[in-house]
């Protein structure tokens, strides 16, 4: 490890910090596939694709690491194909950093689950019914196969509320099979030529105990990254951001920080506040379907007659190809005649909004001024009366 006492402290291989305000941090996540400045919103492409989006107009809004998701993509296509393919990022055409989630979030929310034990987890594919089975080796194997460039340990993800002692139990078993995960890491290698890394994913519900334990354990075990899971599930906000802050109070300044699922834009300003530096949610693209537009003035719903005769963009300060170059009312026509391009254009807005907002903190982090910025941001995003959904 080098240290020098001024920017551009070099605390990783993966990862530099370049700047703190406060507990935010600015950084930069390295792959072989290219750097990732954080902090940084990760737009979600759980099926190989980010939906109403293509992957050109993805670098256009400014994204630079997709997710993917094991899951989904271990089931259909299925990982023979992306092999042949020559891995997931030819397969989809993105040759940017993805990350892939381990799929433990969706295994335990989406599919019917059949049983967990020590060693793994038994499910039924929501497509076909059809029985399948991960361990940590074999979640690892998948994501090998996918050739992501951040590789995800499968975890339990503990459904809320839960009391403490299955939370306790839960947890034991997630930092066990997080330790599986590494030790089949280090067993095996890429297929496509890049290097993999591997985050843990701290879990332990609301506890604050269970979420100590949690993070020092897997601190013991030295990830390149490290994730906060089973948020953003239902519980009070002011528990996430105390759980958040617990937990990157505990996890090394070496290595970034990733909080999964989160969230509005107020939930990732708040978290970046504590020390989070990566994000994802399907909340800009899916309200984006559903006619809802974050601007820098809180969401709107296009779909307000308010809107009928607006020729103004949908957000006067966005630079995204959507605001350069249609209405208010435009917009509002094509979700009204159910026009597709509606949801491509909805897409490219929301997540240009959600791309700016975390390059904005990033510079505001820079130039020492974050909490004064995400201050005045966030009074401004509050959402107008009768604009909200
Ligand atoms: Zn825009």
């Amino acid at each position: 490890m080098i240290f020098l006492p001024y920017l551009g402290i070099i605390l990783s291989l993966k990862f530099t910090l370049h700047n703190t305000d406060g507990a935010a941090r600015a950084g930069a996540l390295q792959t072989d596939r290219g750097e990732v400045p954080t902090p940084i919103f990760m737009p979600v492409g759980t099926q190989g694709a980010v939906k109403a989006i293509e992957p050109r107009e993805l670098r256009e809004v400014g994204a630079r690491i997709l997710l993917g998701n094991t899951y989904h993509l271990c089931l259909r296509p299925g990982t023979d194909l992306i092999e042949r393919a020559g891995g997931l990022h030819r397969f989809i055409g993105w040759d940017h950093p993805i990350l892939t989630d381990s799929g433990g979030y969706q295994v335990f929310s989406l599919s019917d689950l059949r049983g967990i034990d020590p060693d793994g987890v038994n499910f039924k594919s929501h497509l076909d019914g059809s029985v399948h089975r991960f361990t940590p080796e074999s979640v690892v194997d998948i994501q090998r196969s996918l050739g992501s460039d951040v590789m995800m340990v499968l975890d339990e993800c503990a459904p809320y509320p839960c009391d403490e002692e299955y939370a306790s139990r839960s947890n034991d078993l997630t930092v066990r099979w997080a330790d599986r995960c590494r030790s089949r890491m280090e067993q095996t290698a890429p297929l496509y030529g890049a290097s993999q890394s591997l985050f843990a994913i701290v879990q332990g519900s609301v506890y604050p105990g269970i979420r100590q334990a949690s993070a020092r354990a897997l601190v013991a075990m030295d990830f390149e990254g490290y994730a906060i899971g089973g948020l953003s599930v239902g519980e009070p906000v002011e528990a996430m951001y105390a759980i958040t802050e617990l937990c990157t109070g505990i996890l090394p300044e070496a290595k970034p920080r990733y909080l999964m699922g989160v969230g509005t834009p107020q939930n990732i300003l708040e978290s970046i506040a504590r020390g989070v530096d990566m994000f994802d949610c399907v909340m800009p693209t899916r309200n984006g379907r559903n006619a809802t537009f974050f601007t820098r003035k809180g969401k709107i719903n296009i779909r307000n007659a308010r809107f009928a005769t607006d020729l103004a963009p949908i957000d006067e300060a966005c630079e995204c190809y959507a605001c350069r170059t249609f209405s208010r009312a435009y917009l509002r026509h094509l979700f009204k005649s159910q026009e597709i391009l509606g949801l491509q254009l909805a897409t490219i807005h929301n997540l240009s909004f959600y791309l700016w907002l975390t390059a904005e903190a990033r510079k505001a982090i820079c130039e020492k001024r974050f909490a004064p910025w995400q201050k005045s941001i966030l009074s401004e995003l509050v959402p107008e009366v009768g604009e909200d959904e």
